[in-house]
């Protein structure tokens, strides 16, 4: 039988584990699907926003694939430190790491670690109940916003903060959050970007959704649209940035309609420096304007300008973390690879792979993730004979607890949701997610994890 560890429970893990049972000339394999969280899933369950249930419910499609048979979630289990990328080796004929790549990239600007700052998916952790996350604390006095950033991250960010909660009781946001994100005072957020419209990283849809919230105006710019120079005529622009300017085009001066809140849209202003109030808490960020360098850059002139902003959410792209033990490339913020096959020293190291984000850095939308998966497990069955070659001690299970991990396996999980729905029905909700790892923890033993 072939033994192989996925680490990683997220969209490129499930999209192995799927691959290497999906094929037919190797019935006997047994796939362990290892997570440091108790709860599988990855971004679906904690990084897509929960307002966006249709995305969410991916999740249905990954748990037909962790409830196959020859497939096995193993939660609350870490690879690093504790359990080295070495051990494993001695546990299973090969080991595919899917351990994604959500830390965000730095702004590299004076003021950016002031309190008050913080980078947007620790926001977006925080409302989706990320247990690292639980203790919140975001300055949600702010009276405005800051959003660094126009990729699809920044619009979710931007919308969770605009949206009253309200609109938020019906998703699985934890409790607290949803209580802090009523209590909240923001009532202008600013999401502003380097460059222009035609270079914005939004997709159309989430653009669009941003007109559709019951309580707050969108408001930009004509004069800074205008500066692009495909604003008077996007037809030549690649369909999804043409589709961009034209919603742009659309709301541009028109005035707000008189809505508790406000989402200014903001083009061709780089951060320059966050600066502190006399309370040592952000105040304001200073921005630089730019214009288009006539190469698809921008460049700075020597115009600037200064929003206010007691809360700055920082959103302008995401970089792996370096498993210990395992090479990684920090330039690239992923694990060298040859088409999966991790490289050790430029050279394949035999037996250790890797699939999505980790695998060919923060691109990409989930379905991105299936096919980056499938040539990992091609790769991999390939070599299964020679890697079947090598004798292995009995269940992996008893090794791994004999490493110290205590996992969480697929009952403790369906303990979880089945708490999870509880705690929603305690609170006249749908199902709520436990935000916190004692919680998640004893919600799984309470259940045979
Ligand atoms: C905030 C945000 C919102 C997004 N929203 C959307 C969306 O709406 N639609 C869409 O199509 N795409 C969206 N994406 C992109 C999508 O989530 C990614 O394409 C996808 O999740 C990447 O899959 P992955 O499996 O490589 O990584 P992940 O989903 O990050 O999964 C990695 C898993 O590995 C585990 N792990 C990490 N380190 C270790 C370790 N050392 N030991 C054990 N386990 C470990 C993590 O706990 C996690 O479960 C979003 C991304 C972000 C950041």
């Amino acid at each position: 039988m072939l033994r192989v560890a996925v680490i990683g429970s997220g969209p490129s893990g499930v999209y192995t584990a799927e691959a290497l049972t999906g094929q037919h000339q190797l019935p006997d394999i047994a796939v362990d699907v290892l997570d440091r969280l108790p709860c599988p899933y990855g971004l679906v369950r904690y990084g897509v926003a929960p307002d966006h249930e249709k995305i969410k419910s991916l999740q249905n499609n990954l748990r037909r694939v962790l409830e196959d048979p020859r497939v096995r979630f193993l939660g609350n289990v870490e690879v690093g430190e504790g359990l080295a990328p070495e051990r494993l080796r001695e546990m299973y004929h090969a080991v595919v790491y899917c351990v994604g790549s959500a830390a965000d990239r730095r702004l590299g600007v004076p003021g950016e670690d002031l309190p008050g700052s913080y980078p947007a998916t620790r926001f977006v952790s925080w409302y989706s109940a990320h247990p690292d996350e639980a203790a919140g604390g975001f300055p949600l006095d702010a009276k405005s916003a800051v959003v660094i950033g126009v990729g699809n991250v920044a619009v979710d960010v931007a919308r969770v903060l605009a949206r009253g909660a309200d609109e938020l009781r019906h998703t699985d946001v934890p409790d607290a959050a949803l209580r802090a994100l009523a209590a909240g005072e923001v009532t202008d957020v600013h999401m502003v970007g380097r460059r222009g419209p035609s270079q914005a990283k939004f997709t159309t849809k989430e653009l669009r959704e941003l007109g559709t919230l019951a309580d707050a105006d969108v408001l930009v710019r004509e004069d800074e649209l205008a500066l692009d120079p495909a604003y008077a005529d996007p037809s030549a622009l690649p369909a999804v940035a043409r589709r961009n300017v034209e919603v742009l085009r659309q709301w541009a001066g028109r005035p707000p309609a008189g809505r508790s809140r406000r989402i200014h849209l903001r083009f061709f202003l780089r951060p320059q420096e966050l600066t502190a109030g006399p309370d040592g808490r952000v105040s304001a960020v200073r921005f630089v304007r730019t214009v288009p360098d006539g190469t698809g850059g921008v460049v700075d002139t020597a115009a600037s300008e200064e929003i206010d902003a007691q809360l700055v959410l920082r959103s302008v792209g995401y970089r792996g973390v370096p498993v210990p033990g395992l090479p990684f490339d920090p330039a690239r913020g992923v694990v060298p690879n040859d088409a999966g096959r991790v490289l050790r020293d430029g050279v394949v190291a035999p037996g250790e792979y890797v699939a999505g984000w980790i695998k060919r850095g923060p691109t990409g939308v989930i379905g991105t993730n299936r096919p980056c998966a499938k040539e990992t497990a091609a790769g991999l069955l390939a070599h299964a004979s020679a890697l079947m070659a090598r004798p292995l001690p009995a269940d992996p299970l008893d090794a791994l607890r004999a490493a110290g991990a205590r996992p969480v396996a697929w009952p403790g999980w369906l303990a979880i949701e089945a708490a999870e729905a509880a705690l929603g029905a305690s609170l006249g909700r749908g199902t709520v997610k436990i935000p916190d790892w004692s919680g998640l923890l004893a919600a799984a033993r309470g259940g045979a994890g």
